[in-house]
């Protein structure tokens, strides 16, 4: 019992625990792992069937030196490690129920098994991306980002690690569906070689790691991520992916060959929008050891009550998850098949979305999204009858952007239509942010990219008419008419 955390069950009378209960052989899913894993009552004195959660900031030591495992909160907190197992399992794979966990040490209970995947819990989601791109990418080092990237994480690459690092980041365009090819029909394998070419082309000797989100936020272009693995291992670089958009539900990028994973669990982990939080997730035992060790010195933790909402929330994940796609693919449709022909909208943006007239590129990336769908996500869909070529496309998310048409041509500056669009919704919210049960609408010009370097978001699209929905849990047939009636207040004409 050595190094056992302090909530493990206490044997007063002296008595050896019990015998470890052998592993099962079955894999659990997904949605078993969310309900049980950091909740095990192994953990609680009591027995109790949530994690325990645990205030203390400091340990008792019965000799000087001598401890359960923790010393001082920031160092290690039972209820932040409980979340840290639940993390990795979620992201990392399969953690067995039956192992008796009153027998493991603190590098078990955190999620280190056999080697597999461990989690390290932060205070953020920018918490986290600033610890990997230090870890990693150090003092004069490189590094290649997506160039649709999430316009903090932009601000840390360019205004922190450059000036503070003197670290180098180089804008990449990793999708398929973009003008950068000139939109000219190809074979699937020359598709690729363009994404392959332009990474390439970015590689330098002090080149230390490739950072991706799929989907992207605000476009929602697709990365192909096997293909990027492949690439940063044949020149030995890491590749981390930021899985916030589409949770580890729909997606778990170290399966499909990528180093590290990072996330805002503010967003459909935390779900609720009451909680920022974020999330390291990575199999290499290194970098793991770096990254706590950055954790510690930062000090950039989740409180003991924050790791417990989180763990209290992921428990539901699957189930949000499915209703924020099935709502997802009814808005992207809707805006789609009624939006674009009456004149609405353009550039309906869903991963799964499958449009009446689909682009070679457009039609690689929604089979991208499917390949790129965790088992578990495929076998729900595969039980409610959808299927990759399916009519209208498949529910992938609940993340929708588009343009909205004003009478006159946007420009940077001119959002005047889609922000009378914004302030008429009823049920959206107009707020920053994603992932919670409540639907949320912005304009990421003025709001999340407004700090995005001006000639990149015109590269992007992102202008006056882009707008990203976050579509919540709520009836959908609410959810259209709010968005009708709202077209009716920004564009009169269509009344
Ligand atoms: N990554 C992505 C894709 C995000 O959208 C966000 C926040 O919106 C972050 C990282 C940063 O997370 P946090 O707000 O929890 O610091």
């Amino acid at each position: 019992m050595t190094n056992a955390p302090d909530s493990m069950p206490q044997r007063p009378n002296g008595e050896a625990p019990p015998a470890p209960r052998p592993a099962s052989a079955h894999s659990h899913s997904f949605a078993t792992r969310a309900v049980h894993i950091g909740s095990e009552p192994e953990f609680s004195r009591s027995g109790g069937v949530s994690a325990v959660l645990d205030l203390s900031t400091t340990y008792k030591q019965t000799k000087v030196g001598v401890h359960s495992g923790f010393e001082y909160s920031r160092s290690s907190n039972p209820t932040r490690l409980a979340l840290e197992r639940s993390l990795a399992s979620l992201e990392g794979g399969d953690v067995r129920l039956s192992e008796n966990l009153a027998n493991e040490g603190i590098e078990e209970f955190s999620g280190a098994w056999e080697g597999g995947p461990a989690g390290v819990a932060f205070s953020s989601g920018s918490a986290a991306t600033a610890t990997v791109i230090q870890a990693i990418v150090g003092h004069g080092g490189h590094m290649i980002s997506v160039g649709d990237v999430y316009g903090g994480t932009s601000r840390y690459q360019t205004k922190v690690a450059g000036p503070l690092q003197d670290a180098g980041c180089t804008y990449v365009d990793m999708s398929y569906s973009t003008k950068a090819d000139g939109g000219k029909v190809r074979t699937e394998e020359q598709q690729d070689q363009v994404i392959l070419d332009r990474i390439e082309q970015a590689i330098r000797p002090e080149t230390k790691l490739i950072w991706a989100e799929s989907p992207t936020n605000p476009m929602l272009s697709l990365v192909p991520i096997q293909l990027i693995a492949k690439l940063a291992k044949k020149h030995g670089v890491y590749l981390v992916i930021d899985n916030t958009f589409a949770s580890p539900y729909l997606q778990q990028p170290l399966s499909l060959g990528a180093d590290v994973v990072v996330a805002s669990s503010t967003k459909y982990l935390g779900g609720h929008s009451d909680v920022v939080g974020g999330l390291v997730v990575t199999p290499n035992p290194a970098l793991l050891t770096r990254i706590r060790f950055f954790q510690n010195a930062h000090g950039a933790v989740p409180s003991p009550f924050d790791s417990m909402l989180l763990l209290r929330s992921i428990k539901t994940l699957p189930l949000r998850v499915r209703e924020h796609s099935r709502n997802g693919l009814a808005v992207a449709r809707w805006l789609e098949e009624v939006g674009i022909p009456s004149g609405l909208v353009r550039d309906v943006r869903y991963p799964g979305l499958k449009r009446k007239q689909e682009s070679p590129a457009q039609r690689r990336e929604r089979h991208l999204a499917w390949d790129q769908l965790s088992a578990d996500a495929k076998k729900w869909l595969s039980r409610e009858g959808h299927e990759l070529e399916a009519e209208g496309g498949f529910p992938d998310g609940g993340m929708v952007s588009f343009h909205i048409n004003s009478p006159s041509p946007a420009s940077q500056t001119d959002s005047q239509t889609a922000e009378t669009f914004l302030e008429s919704l009823e049920v959206f919210t107009l707020a920053e942010s994603l992932g919670g049960v409540e639907s949320l609408a912005e304009l990421p010009l003025k709001m999340t990219h407004g700090g995005v370097d001006p000639a990149r978001r015109t590269e992007l699209g992102i202008d006056g008419e882009l707008i990203r929905l976050s579509v919540g849990v709520e009836d959908v047939d609410d959810l259209l008419h709010d968005l009708q009636q709202a077209f009716k207040k920004a564009i009169p004409s269509s009344a």
